[in-house]
């Protein structure tokens, strides 16, 4: 369609960053286009009422930029998935094997309960750890996730298929 070719457009590859070997999908010419920026939240804010969520749960740091705009659009509250240690309340904690070693996310407990409809949102679907780990926690927590929204799907990653036991038949979207 005319705006996955907008967006597309938008994105630039980066080669060998953060290291040797990896092209870097970087989506500040994006941010940095309203006409791109506007279509994307737009596009994300359908996916939210179309699969009726009633949170919005952004990823840290990248999903924190595309989700909160998200949220207002759609009217439902946003939530930050931060990297462990940086959130002050009680929290949720979930832990996920990355490359080289362990990485931890966190959310605030008090912020999602059961009754809740999440969707979440990243910038880009890579192996599918971080948003594993996402949707175990909001689960933990005792809400339903309505559906995993992504940019870009890196599919040769194969992340699609690593979440498919994680999202018990929600739907994952990648514009
Ligand atoms: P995964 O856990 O391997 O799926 O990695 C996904 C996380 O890493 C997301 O939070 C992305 O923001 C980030 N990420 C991985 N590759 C890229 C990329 O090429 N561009 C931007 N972010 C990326």
């Amino acid at each position: 369609t005319d705006v996955k070719e907008l967006l597309l457009s938008r994105i630039r590859d980066v080669p060998d960053y953060p290291k040797a070997g990896v092209m870097f999908k970087d989506i500040t010419p994006l941010l940095a286009d309203p006409t791109a920026f506007t279509a994307l939240t737009g596009a994300l804010a359908d996916l939210c009422v179309e699969h009726g969520a009633t949170k919005i749960v952004g990823l840290e740091a990248r999903g924190f930029i595309l989700a909160a705009p998200v949220a207002v659009r759609a009217g439902v509250g946003f939530i930050p998935v931060r990297k462990a240690g940086k959130l002050p309340g009680a929290t949720l904690a979930q832990s996920y094997e990355l490359e080289y070693g362990n990485a931890e996310i966190e959310v605030h407990a008090e912020d999602l309960a059961a009754g809740d409809r999440v969707l979440v949102i990243d910038d880009v679907l890579a192996t599918g750890g971080t948003a594993e780990a996402s949707l175990q926690l909001i689960r933990r927590a005792g809400a339903e996730v309505a559906g995993l929204a992504v940019l870009m799907e890196l599919g040769f990653l194969g992340g699609r298929a690593r979440l498919e036991p994680a999202l018990l038949g929600a739907p994952l979207e990648a514009l």
